[in-house]
């Protein structure tokens, strides 16, 4: 046998087939992982055309990828996909769990397990779970309609957000006055009403009917940050107990969604330990495998407060794939497929990358913008292939490269990423 990276034909893994739910841009990217490590992907996804089923078509990635094309919580079509892999791991994790577990009791083999997912996907449990480990987190407690946040110790402005089912910003709510929070609860008492009706139409969508139905159990409110910077690292770990941690990246979001993130982060050498040790100490607590996203908040005074734990690849991590001998994507599948974890350093100065953000409601490729992004030095455009483009949709990014670890130039380089993107700045 050939063809596994890092692995000789002596310590050849038995695990072949890799089950991925979800078929968006971060399972696209994990394919070219795949093909590197002779390993074979197997995704459920909802539509032929998402993105990385449509783009292996068109790359010609050896033949079509193999699929189950359904829903994401479709926990019969997870079964369905059990049969054509020996393990299952996520590129989403927007599951159905309590079905998935009877697949887990019957031997389908999660990794990360499901244990770990449970302690994740509710934000507010997620961060009850990290309180009791110790690891700093900003005040917070659930919320209902009923209540009164400053009641619940809350000053505005304070953050207000969805505990399940959030994602690039949709459920995070920064609210800065009394009136703001009372048009909160109005317009999600709207919404909820219009979703109870589509439900009485039997329109809704599968995902939106797993959800809590108990509008009590739907918000945690968390005190406001005034972060000097957000911080994230990507961290790995395998069967074994070891650990893998990427350089420590600085994000910068825009109305909470991720515009460009940098390695290294312009951060002591105190600030690089402290996030080290959570990012350690929460997987190894855990027991997890595979890939980890941890995003931080930095405060002037020094303090590193954890903001939210992804359990699979991340948006921050995307640099890795130029600027690292192991991508994430590499890296997640050789810790679900028992493969030894790769080196996880920088080998560039520093690497900036910029998502490319849908401005507008379009069917189109913006061909040129790409070819002018392509041609700045040391630059590689990733484009998702999405059947159309709308405001805030991620559609590609590019990482760019740097001869010299110089923040500022870091930062100049996103600027004119954005300035060749957006037609508006
Ligand atoms: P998502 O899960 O959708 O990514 P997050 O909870 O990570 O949402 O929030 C998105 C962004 O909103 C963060 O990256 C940060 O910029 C801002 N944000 C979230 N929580 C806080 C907070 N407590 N204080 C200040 N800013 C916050």
């Amino acid at each position: 046998m050939t063809g596994v990276a890092g692995v000789d034909d002596a310590q050849a893994p038995e695990i072949r087939q890799v089950g991925v739910i979800g078929g968006g841009q971060l399972a696209w990217m994990m394919l070219g992982a795949a093909q590197k490590l002779g390993l074979e992907l197997v995704l459920q996804t909802p539509l032929a055309t998402d993105p990385a089923i449509a783009n292996s078509l068109q790359a010609g990635l050896n033949e079509a990828v193999n699929a189950v094309l359904a829903p994401i919580a479709d926990a019969e079509a997870t079964a369905r996909l059990a049969q054509q892999c020996q393990v299952i791991t996520f590129e989403n994790e927007f599951v159905d769990l309590p079905a998935l577990r009877q697949l887990e009791v019957q031997g389908v083999c999660f990794r990360p397990r499901l244990s770990v997912l449970a302690s994740l996907l509710d934000k507010h449990e997620q961060r009850q779970f990290l309180q009791s480990l110790d690891l700093p987190v900003p005040p917070f407690a659930a919320i209902t309609p009923q209540d009164d946040p400053r009641s619940l110790g809350f000053e505005f402005p304070m953050v207000v957000k969805a505990r399940r089912h959030g994602y690039d910003g949709q459920g995070t709510f920064i609210l800065k006055d009394a009136v703001e929070l009372e048009q909160f609860w109005q317009q999600f008492q709207q919404q909820e009403l219009q979703a109870q009706n589509l439900q009485e139409q039997n329109l809704q969508a599968p995902e939106l009917q797993a959800q809590e139905p108990n509008l009590n159990h739907r918000f945690m409110v968390e005190a406001f940050v005034p972060f000097e910077r957000e911080l994230a690292i990507m961290a790995a770990r395998a069967e074994t107990g070891e650990v893998a941690l990427y350089p420590v990246i600085e994000t910068q979001q825009k109305k909470q969604v991720c515009r460009w993130a940098i390695a290294p982060a312009p951060i002591s050498p105190a600030i690089q330990t402290q996030v080290e040790a959570i990012a350690t100490t929460l997987l190894a607590s855990l027991e997890a495998v595979g890939i980890f996203g941890i995003e931080l908040f930095l405060t002037a005074a020094g303090e590193v407060l954890v903001n939210e734990i992804a359990p699979r690849t991340h948006n921050s991590g995307h640099l890795t794939i130029e600027a690292c001998s192991t991508s994430q994507f590499e890296q997640q599948l050789r810790a679900v497929a028992g493969l030894p974890l790769g080196d996880t350093a920088l080998q560039t100065p520093a690497a900036v990358m910029v998502n490319l953000l849908g401005f507008e409601t379009a069917h189109a490729n913006y061909q040129d913008q790409r070819d002018r992004l392509g041609e700045i030095p040391g630059a590689t455009v990733h484009w998702y292939g999405k059947a159309e483009s709308k405001l805030g949709r991620k559609l590609g990014h590019v990482t760019v490269l740097l001869d010299h670890p110089n923040h500022a130039a870091a930062v100049a380089i996103a600027q004119q990423v954005e300035a060749l993107w957006y037609p508006s700045l």
